[in-house]
This record gives structure tokens, sequence and C-alpha cells, in this order.
């Protein structure tokens, strides 16, 4: 058991990363960040992306988490098995750094700081649709150790992992105090050729495409730990990089900062050094003061508070165009699921038959207030086999052909509204 403990730490202190492409590797090992796409590729790309419509102004963009605590089977709230108050500290940090709130730490009232309108949900429903409080907690003492050699965020989705495409998945990873605080994976773009790398570098066997960031479980949320690293702002930091931040100190794969690297956010100061602590008088390469309040270079938690209005421009630019990210933004698992109690769709709708042979019927004994359905079918794997959208009132009820071979249980999805519903369906 304290072999494997110290298995997983030497994968985040040493690495292999060799392994994976493009990497960049921070000096002091603090963070993390990996990439699979070529930089300048990625900002052509991302730059034909950036106009968020005026409409959408005031849009705030909701994300649904699932943290994933890996311990070593101690009880709940003791050492790796983080408390579940401990957890709701880091989505509450989150929510006020990237909301910039009012009579928070993440206020600021600089002028180039914005609001950036992201929000953060611990997840109401499982990706098999049952209600959960958005936290999985993985005795890694139950589980062999991975059959790999990989990164904490492959190690960690080894260990327990939702669907990226709606969850934001982080993992609670054990590590040293004050080094390895964070990684995160880079978004990619819809640019083609891309897949091939993604199979190829992130992709599990029996797990698939995976994606999400690992946050040092010392380091998680809001606690009393004896560092200047214990008010969240890992998290905030990481998730930056989720959503296609660099380091304000710009992107730099070979060697330490410098002022010819850039960040392409013109309105945080280049730097050619990475700050330490909350100094006040240092200069960026332009001979402005440096943002040292900048979530995205490396102050001490206390002295960060600022996402400037490029930073913001372009998360949401990431969040309205890259894969694993904008459909996190309609995910059931920000909803609760039906369970069928009075009142629920569950309650109104008549699936048959089941088990069913060929045709399954949908009927509804009442309109639902919202008329829009989009219907689903999952084969056991996961994958869809079929997707579609009915208008009810037009119609009160349908029928769907039953996938051809597909002989076993699937799982039939229905969405209306906020509300989304599973049925298993055993077919002969
Ligand atoms: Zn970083």
């Amino acid at each position: 058991m304290k072999a494997y403990l110290i298995f997983l730490i030497l994968i985040i202190i040493i690495c292999s990363c060799e392994t994976l492409n493009a990497q960049e590797t921070i000096g002091d090992a603090r963070c993390r960040v990996y990439y699979t796409e070529n930089a300048l590729g990625f900002e052509k790309w991302l730059n034909g992306r950036s106009e968020v419509k005026t409409s959408k102004a005031d849009q705030v963009y909701r994300i649904p988490v699932v943290v994933h605590v890996l311990h070593n089977g101690e009880p709940i709230g003791e050492g790796l098995n983080l408390s579940t108050e401990r957890i709701e500290s880091q989505v509450r940090v989150l929510n006020e750094d990237f909301r910039r709130k009012e009579g928070t730490r993440g206020y600021n009232e600089h002028p180039d700081g914005e609001d950036a309108r992201v929000e953060f949900v611990l997840a109401r429903s499982s990706p098999t649709g049952e209600a959960t409080d958005g936290i999985v907690r993985v005795d890694m003492t139950a589980k062999e150790p991975p059959p790999f050699q990989g990164n904490p965020i492959m190690a960690g989705a080894y260990h327990s992992f939702w669907d990226p495409n709606r969850y934001l998945n982080i993992w609670a990873f054990p590590g040293f105090k004050d080094t390895a605080l964070g990684e995160a994976r880079f978004p990619v773009s819809t640019l083609p050729g891309l897949e091939d790398q993604q199979d190829q570098d992130w992709k599990l066997p029996g797990i698939g495409e995976v994606d999400g960031l690992v946050i040092n479980s010392l380091h998680f949320g809001t606690s009393n730990i004896d560092s200047k690293y214990n008010l969240g702002r890992t998290g905030t930091h990481e998730v930056g990089h989720f959503l296609g931040l660099f380091h304000v100190w710009g992107k730099n794969v070979n060697g330490g900062p410098s002022c010819d690297q850039d960040d392409f956010c013109q309105d945080t100061p280049p730097t050619g050094f990475r700050v330490s602590h909350c100094p006040q008088d240092l200069k960026a390469c332009d001979g402005s003061r440096a943002m040292v309040e900048n979530y995205m270079d490396y102050a001490d938690d206390a002295c960060m508070h600022i996402f400037t209005k490029d930073q913001v421009a372009r998360m949401h630019a990431v969040l309205e165009n890259s894969p694993r990210r904008k459909s996190l933004l309609t995910s059931p698992g920000l909803n609760l699921p039906i369970t069928g109690t009075p009142g629920d769709m569950g309650t109104f709708i008549k699936i048959y038959p089941n088990p069913a042979s060929g045709r399954l019927f949908i009927r509804f004994e009442t309109a639902p207030s919202y008329p829009e359905i989009r219907l689903t079918l999952y084969d056991g794997l996961g994958r869809v086999k079929m997707s579609q959208q009915h208008i009810v009132g037009a119609a009160m009820e349908w029928s769907i052909e039953l996938p051809y071979g597909d002989k076993g249980v699937l799982l039939l999805r229905l969405e209306t509204g906020d509300h989304v519903l599973y049925r298993r369906i055993t077919t002969l």
C-alpha cells in the first residue's frame, strides 16, 4: 500500500512526460499543463472564434463538476479522504473567484478586472442518471496500481472517471506539501487531424478520452494547512488552464519565462519571471507594474484576485467552441434526475413494452410544461445508438425502432426543459 502511494507520488515528481507530446514542464514543479496542439495553430483557431455575441454579454456559464477523492481507505474527513466541507470549500472559492464576488477574496476593482461569469456546480445527476452529490470517493488500496506509466490525470482516470463531455473531472490527488500543486489538460480545437493525436496520447483502454485536472489533496479547497497555498487558489489557477489560459509570462515549452513569450492577452503586462509571495514593486517587461495578483501567476493564494477582460474573453471563446468544454454547458449533470416521485416526468410518461422487441412506444399521459423532448438511446458501453428530437403536443405518442442486433440492455434518456429521465430497456 505504502509502495503504491510512493508510486503515485513518483508519477507526479518524475512524470513520464516523454510519452506525451508538446508538454510544458514548469521549472519549480508547481503546476504542469498538458497541450496536445501547437500553440500558434490553436491561437489562430481561437482568434477566428473569439467574437462572443453581445446578446451573450450577460450569459453565465455553468459547469457541472465531479470530484474524485483518491484515498487510502481512511474514514471520511481524515487524511486523503477529504471531508465534504473541504470539497465544497473548493467549489465555493471557484465561484467567488470566477464571479469576482463582492465581499470575498475574489473581488477586485482593477480597471482591467472582469467577472468571468463562470459558475461551478457539484454534479446533481451521475452519468447513469442517478442522484449524486458530485463526489466520488475511491479507495485506491482496493485496486491494483495503473498498469501503465502516465501523468496524474491519466492515473486519476484509471481509478475513477466520468464522461468528460458532460463533467469537469477534478481529482484530489496525493502529493507533497508546497510542490506539484496541480496539473491540467489544456482545451483542444476542432482543427482536422487532431483526433488521431488525441487517441494516441490521451485514450485509456476501456475508459476513452481523458480530460480534466488534478489538485494536490493537501492544497485542495481551504484549510488550516501550514502553507501559503491553503485558500483554494490552486483550483482557480488549474481551471484557468482548463478553460484555455496560459501563465501570464506566456507559453514556454523550452526554458523558463521570458519577455519573448506571450499569453495572448493584451491586458496582462508581459513578465519575464514567475512571482512568489506578493511583491508590490515588480516591473513588467514594458516597464508597467507587474500584475502579480493575476490567478495565472504563482503568487501566494492570499495575493491572487484577478482575471482580466482579455482572459475572460479567451475563456468564453473556449467555452463557446472547444470540444469537451462547450458540451459541459448543456450537461444533464447540472440537473436533478427524475426519480418517479409525484410531479416528476416519470409519472406522466409511459414507456412500453419492456422488455421490448423491435419497437418501443413512448406516450405522454399529459403534455409536459416544456414541449421539446430530446431522446437518446445508449448501448451497454455508453455509445449513442440513436438521437432524436420531438415536440409533444402535436403528437402525444410516438414509437422508435430499436437498433437491430442490440440484444441486452439499452439505456433510454429523455430530456425536457431542466429534467432528465432514464429508463433501462431490455431488448429481446
Ligand atoms: Zn499553471
